[in-house]
C-alpha cells in the first residue's frame, strides 16, 4: 500500500486488483434480505466511493445485471476468473459511486460500518452495539454523513 490513505483490494484469483486512492464516502453494513442472500451470510458491508476514486490496477470485471430490492437493478462487477464480486452499482447512484465490497479489501478491518440499514430484516443473532447508527431502511444522507462526505457528494452531482 502506498499510503494511508489508499485501500488495495481484489479477488480471490488474484486477476482482478484495484485501489480505492481514498477513504470511502461512507460504509453501509445492509441486513436486507437480497444482500444476504448474495452474500449466503447475514450482512452485506460496502463501501460507497466515487467511481473515479477505485483505480484498476490489473483485470477488467464483468458486470453482471442482476434484480434488486428495489426493483431497477444493480450491476454487480465480478472477476471473470473466479467470480468473486468486488463491487456494485445501484440504480439510485448510477455508474458514477461504487459500492466496493469491503470483504474484497487486502485489509477490510479499516473500514468499519458507519451505519446499519434495512435492520427491519437483520438476523435475530445479529446485535448491533446500542450507540451504532442503524435504521429500519434507508436514511437521508444529510441527517448522516459528515460534512467531508457531503461536500463530496454535492461536487459528484454537480
Ligand atoms: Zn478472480
Ligand atoms: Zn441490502
Amino acid at each position: 500500500m502506498d499510503d494511508d490513505s489508499c485501500f488495495d483490494g481484489g479477488c480471490t484469483c488474484g486477476a482482478v486488483r484495484y485501489r480505492m486512492t481514498s477513504k470511502p464516502l461512507f460504509v453501509h453494513c445492509c441486513h436486507c434480505r437480497w444482500c444476504q442472500r448474495e452474500t449466503g451470510a447475514s450482512f452485506a458491508l460496502n463501501a460507497m466511493i466515487e467511481a473515479d476514486r477505485v483505480l484498476l490496477l490489473s483485470g477488467e470485471p464483468e458486470v453482471v445485471n442482476t434484480p434488486s430490492n428495489s426493483g431497477k437493478g444493480q450491476k454487480i462487477s465480478r472477476c471473470p476468473r473466479c467470480r468473486i464480486a468486488v463491487w456494485s452499482n445501484y440504480a439510485g447512484a448510477g455508474d458514477a459511486v461504487r459500492f466496493v465490497r469491503v470483504g474484497t479489501l487486502d485489509d477490510p478491518d479499516r473500514c468499519p460500518p458507519d451505519i446499519h440499514i434495512f435492520t427491519a430484516s437483520k438476523q435475530p443473532w445479529v446485535v448491533l452495539p446500542p450507540s451504532m447508527p442503524a435504521v429500519d431502511e434507508y436514511y437521508k444522507a444529510t441527517e448522516h454523513w459528515p460534512a467531508d462526505s457531503l461536500a463530496r457528494r454535492r461536487a459528484l452531482l454537480g
